[in-house]
């Protein structure tokens, strides 16, 4: 039995005790009383009837005497005083007693004309055969006695003392050694004191309560019984009810959220059942709920990953992050403002009722900000955002150093022109696309003269002041297509885009005379002016790349053997244009 039927059981067992017990001495002294009742209204009964039957035997008895002493044999023998006859008279009546002058008290007197002659008199003897005749009409348990002068005469205990009862009020009373229930006339006057008493034994009083008693404690125990029976069903359907809802708990916790629980009735264990059925679907419901949200959030991790891994450009990684943004915190919209306004979008940036907004920013570097609206943002979804911010940041500064360093590995770090690599790589895809549209490419090397005597007078750094005044002239002469770049020290080289070796032979000019009227001034003051030398050599002349840039190279020697300060064209370039 389960701890809480067992208590249950007993709780109520203890409740319903107090009131049965109670009730049961109440109604227990109720039947004694009504039993004692019962027997006191028998032997009142009982001894009214004796009451009246000795009193017809007394009225018998008078009449006989009556009728004797009208007898003219009995006034003629009392006139003559005939004793005689008297006695034979006397003899056939006997029971009668007759005598000379007025009798006592039940006597009739025998009268001739006014005088009396004597009186008859009929006795009833209080005897055992009275007392016999008159317990005829009594209940079989009830006694008879006769009691004069506070002994018994006749009837039960005969020759014993009766204990003074008081007339007409029934009383325990003690008569040869038993208990009984007595009642008792008053004293009788024929013959004078006489009482007459009805006894019923007090043990067949107690054996009738007894039996009452015990039915009603058969009742008691039967419905404690009954009590603790109902109250274990009770128990146990109640236990079972919770058992039942235990184990369910049970296997929700341990994650087996499909358990329900079966509802009967309409009941509050049946609103217990119903309201634990709808926690479980909800807890269900949440966790598929928050599966697919993860599941999302894994999807939308990984693939922020590998779109921020994947790329350098900037536009993109800023397109991928408001759009994971948007997608993983559920926001309606986002955008992304850069230092000049906005650089990318996702959903609808001016629908839902709160801004937030998340700096990208590391360092000394500012990207400007990402922007989510929505009607409602939790500290999830911002902490979320901000992750995402945080990561694309570094992406974004990732991208803005792989640029610098992209960039720096092809420009020249003293003149800001394309260094030796990038001339090369521009030359060898210029050669390939002038092969493919049957165009031309044309090679200037241009090389300062005497420029060791520069750095000879003004120092190395002034050298590198009139370096970078050369590359500027240079620059400004070529076009925005065109490539001009440091082949090395003091030497250059320009790609020329679309151009033949005359073309670029007239590029070479202009910047040769460029070169001669720039003045680059001097730490000391000085203002020096500085000349170059061109050589120019071009394709499909030179149809190799290294036949090109040998023939540049060659023609770059003859100008400066020719003198310096001139442009001079590579013989193979310009020998077709002869013929
Ligand atoms: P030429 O007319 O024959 O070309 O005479 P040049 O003095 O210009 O030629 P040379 O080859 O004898 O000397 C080149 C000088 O250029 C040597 C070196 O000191 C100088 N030079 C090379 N690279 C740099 C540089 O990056 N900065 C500076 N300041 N000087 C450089
Ligand atoms: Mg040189
Ligand atoms: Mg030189």
């Amino acid at each position: 039995m389960g701890s809480f039927k067992l208590k249950l059981v007993t709780w109520f067992a203890l409740l319903a005790l107090l009131p049965l017990a109670v009730a049961f001495y109440g109604y227990d002294s109720l039947t004694r009383r009504s039993e004692t009742g019962r027997a006191d209204a028998a032997i009142e009964a009982g001894l009214r009837g004796v009451v009246a039957a000795y009193a017809a035997q007394l009225d018998a008895a008078t009449a006989r005497a009556r009728q004797l002493a009208g007898d003219p044999e009995l006034q003629q023998a009392l006139r003559r005083h005939n004793t005689r006859a008297l006695a034979k008279i006397a003899a056939a009546h006997p029971g009668a007693r007759l005598g000379f002058g007025a009798g006592g008290t039940g006597s009739v007197s025998v009268a001739d004309r006014g005088q009396v002659l004597g009186s008859v008199t009929v006795p009833v003897p209080v005897d055992a055969r009275l007392v016999r005749a008159l317990d005829a009409g009594l209940a079989p348990s009830t006694a008879l006695v006769a009691v004069r002068s506070g002994r018994i005469v006749a009837g039960v205990g005969r020759g014993g003392r009766l204990p003074t009862l008081e007339p007409g009020r029934a009383a325990r009373v003690r008569v040869a050694g038993s208990d009984y229930r007595g009642l008792q006339t008053a004293p009788l006057s024929r013959p004078a004191g006489l009482v007459f008493a009805v006894l019923i034994p007090q043990s067949s009083i107690d054996a009738a309560s007894r039996s009452s008693e015990e039915k009603l404690f058969s009742a008691l125990l039967a419905s404690l019984v009954l009590f603790g029976v109902v109250t274990y069903l009770l128990g146990r359907s109640v236990v079972r009810t919770l058992r039942r809802l235990a184990e369910a708990a049970n296997a929700i916790a341990h994650g087996r959220l499909g358990e329900r629980v079966e509802v009967r009735g309409r009941d509050e264990f049946a609103e217990l059942g119903t309201a634990f059925n709808h926690m479980a679907a909800q807890l269900e419901q949440r966790l598929a709920e928050l599966e697919t949200e993860r599941s999302r959030m894994r999807d939308a991790t990984a693939r922020f990953g590998e779109a921020l891994a994947a790329t350098h450009d900037e536009g993109q990684l800023v397109r991928i992050v408001v759009e994971s943004a948007v997608e993983s915190t559920g926001a309606t919209g986002g955008v992304v403002i850069g230092l000049h306004g906005e650089v990318a979008r996702a959903g609808d940036p001016n629908a839902g009722t709160e801004r937030i907004a998340f700096p990208l920013r590391v360092g000394s570097s500012d990207f400007g900000q990402l922007v989510l609206a929505s009607n409602t943002f939790d500290a999830e979804q911002v902490e979320t955002a901000a992750s995402l911010a945080a990561q694309v940041v570094v992406a974004l500064e990732n991208a803005r150093l792989h640029r610098l360093v992209e960039q720096q590995a092809m420009v020249d770090s003293l003149t800001g022109l394309a260094n030796r690599r990038r001339v090369e790589d521009s030359l060898r895809s210029e050669l390939a696309r002038a092969a493919r549209y049957d165009d031309e490419v044309c090679v200037v090397f241009a090389d300062l003269d005497y420029f060791k005597r520069v750095n000879d007078r003004y120092g190395h750094a002034a050298g590198d002041d009139v370096l970078k005044a050369f590359a500027v002239t240079l620059h400004e002469t070529v076009r925005e297509s065109d490539v001009a770049g440091r082949w090395g020290g003091e030497e250059f080289a320009l790609v020329l885009t679309g151009t033949g070796s005359s073309g670029g032979a007239r590029l070479a000019e202009r910047a040769r005379t460029a070169i001669e009227a720039c003045a680059v001034r001097m730490p000391g003051g000085d203002e020096v002016t500085v000349t170059a030398s061109f050589g120019v050599a071009s394709y499909p002349e030179c149809p190799e790349l290294g036949e090109l840039l040998a023939a540049a190279d060659a023609a770059l020697y003859e100008a400066k053997r020719a003198g310096r300060n001139r442009v001079v064209v590579s013989p193979e370039s310009v020998a077709p244009k002869i013929v």
